[in-house]
This record gives C-alpha cells, sequence and structure tokens, in this order.
C-alpha cells in the first residue's frame, strides 16, 4: 500500500504526519519527495548515504557540423534553444531532456550530454527505509528527481511525504499511490489550500482523508468544509504545547506520547481497509 501525504500548501504538518505516521506502524519504506526542501531526515536517527545523482539527458551540440538552421529551435517546446544572428544558444535549465531536437536535425548535429539536477539519498532507522530526494541549488526542475526517487519502492508498505502545492511535482509523487492523507489547519487559510488539494485528489481518482493538525485553533471552516463535500475527517492532532515542544526539538512526538502512537496505527488500519477492502 502507497500513501502520500500530501497538502495545498507548506507548513501545514505533513512532515509531521509523514514521519510520525511512518514510526508508529513500523516496517515501512519513508520516502520525502518534498525534494526542494527535504526535511523528513531531520527528526530521524538515521545516517544517510548518496545513493546515486540524478542526470538529465540533455543535448549536445556538434558547432562543426551545426548549420544554425533553426529547426531545433522552433520544434523544442520549452524554448531552450535559439538561433540569434547566427549563433546557437542553448539554456539548458530550460531543458526538459524530451529527446525531441535530435530527431528533427537534418544535419545529426546533435548528440547526448548528461547534466546533473540532485541526488538520492538512503539511510535507515528501525525497521523504516527512508529515501529523500535532494534537486541542487538553483535547478527548476523537481519532478525528474521525485521520478528517480519513485524508482526506490521496492513494493512494502510506503508513506511518501509530497511537495507543498498542486502542481507538477505533486502530481509526479501522487501518480500510482492508493490513498491520500491531505494535512491541513482550521483557518480560512487552511480550507482555501484544501479545497484546491481535495481538488487535485479528485482528479487524480485517488481516495483521500483529512487529517487536522493544530485542532483548536482558528475556526471551524475546515469541519465545515468537509461537511458539505461530504469528506473523511481520518484524524485531529490536538493544537498541544507538548507536541510543539518535542517539534522545535526534532524529536518525533509518538516517540513520547503513546496515545498519539496508537492512534496513528489506527489510521493506518483503517486506510489499509478502504485500501484493500
Ligand atoms: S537543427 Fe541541427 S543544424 Fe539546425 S540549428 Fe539545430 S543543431 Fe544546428
Ligand atoms: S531535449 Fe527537448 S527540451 Fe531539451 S532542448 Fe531538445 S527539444 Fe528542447
Amino acid at each position: 500500500m502507497r500513501i502520500v501525504v500530501a497538502s495545498g500548501k507548506g507548513g501545514t504538518g505533513k512532515t509531521t504526519v509523514a514521519v510520525n505516521m511512518a514510526l508508529s506502524v513500523g516496517n515501512v519504506q519513508l520516502i520525502d519527495c518534498d525534494v526542494e526542501e527535504p526535511n523528513c531526515h531531520l527528526f530521524l536517527d538515521a545516517e544517510l548515504e548518496k545513493v546515486r545523482d540524478v542526470n538529465l539527458r540533455v543535448p549536445r551540440f556538434d558547432m562543426d557540423v551545426c548549420t544554425r538552421c533553426g529547426i531545433c529551435s522552433e520544434a523544442c517546446h520549452f524554448n531552450a534553444i535559439a538561433v540569434v544572428k547566427g549563433e546557437l544558444l542553448f539554456f539548458p535549465e530550460l531543458c526538459h531532456a524530451c529527446g525531441l531536437c535530435p530527431l528533427v536535425c537534418p544535419e545529426g548535429a546533435i548528440g547526448e550530454g548528461e547534466r546533473k539536477i540532485g541526488r538520492i539519498d538512503r539511510g535507515e532507522t528501525g525497521s523504516i527505509e527512508f529515501y529523500r530526494g535532494v534537486l541542487d541549488v538553483g535547478e527548476p526542475m523537481a519532478t525528474p528527481v521525485i521520478r528517480e526517487l519513485k524508482a526506490h519502492l521496492s513494493g512494502r508498505d510506503a508513506i511518501l511525504d509530497a511537495p507543498p502545492g498542486a502542481s507538477c511535482p505533486v502530481i509526479e509523487s501522487l501518480q500510482g499511490s492508493d490513498y491520500c492523507i491531505l494535512v491541513t489547519e482550521p483557518t480560512p487559510f487552511g480550507a482555501y489550500d484544501l479545497s484546491i488539494a481535495v481538488d487535485l485528489a479528485r482528479r487524480l481518482g485517488i481516495p483521500f482523508g483529512v487529517v487536522i493538525n493544530r485542532d483548536g485553533i482558528g475556526d471551524a471552516c475546515v469541519d465545515e468544509y468537509c461537511e458539505r463535500e461530504g469528506i473523511d475527517i481520518i484524524m485531529r492532532i490536538p493544537n498541544d504545547a507538548r507536541i510543539a515542544r518535542l517539534y522545535s526539538e526534532g524529536i518525533p512526538f509518538v516517540n513520547e506520547l503513546r496515545e498519539r502512537k496508537e492512534d496513528f496505527a489506527r489510521v493506518f488500519d483503517r486506510i489499509r481497509k478502504e485500501v484493500v477492502g
């Protein structure tokens, strides 16, 4: 079973839910797909080792053969190539490695090169196998790193911490998942961002439920939204000073609050029943 923990925006407690659930149920893979700002490892007692670099296959131009005809530039949907005043310009950050330009070049002037955009790290803590992707600073494309990260899913139960938002990296994280936990806070902002995440999960046809983090702050707008939309609230994490203190110290709260560990295990079992039947 593959569960993705997502939210419409950052800072709602996605990582808290992913890490604490993994530690509560054990014997799972925990995958940090928030490759621009991975932070699950901050709560885990795990030595991390690099598994591999993530490289994009990008074009390499043979300027002795190129006639500057501009055909590759016209074909590229991402404006990564331009021919200006008889010079060919290549913008690697814009290249999506789609592989089209070598196919259209009439001179055979485009070969294949590689560009590193990130890396995959691995670690273990207890019965949890942990992977994280790290996007290099300044690189705009998170999706290939997440795709590479997901290649390490082994078939064991897995919990994926998705990036915030509702754009391509989130969709890549959600693809192929059995269930999505949407984490929000009980405020008007939380309700609005939740509605975006709900829309995405529905479009992708992935079953989902809501976890309200810091329950007790704000107002009832998330509850009212979920009731209107017929959405299950599968867990509430109270606005508890002990949880806030443990978080600030980098300690997963289920390590010290036994009742919370049981709550996560119950929710995991409930999701399994819904997914597997
Ligand atoms: S299509 Fe080939 S020959 Fe034409 S500009 Fe591009 S690389 Fe040069
Ligand atoms: S590989 Fe695709 S995205 Fe990259 S430069 Fe060529 S056509 Fe453009």
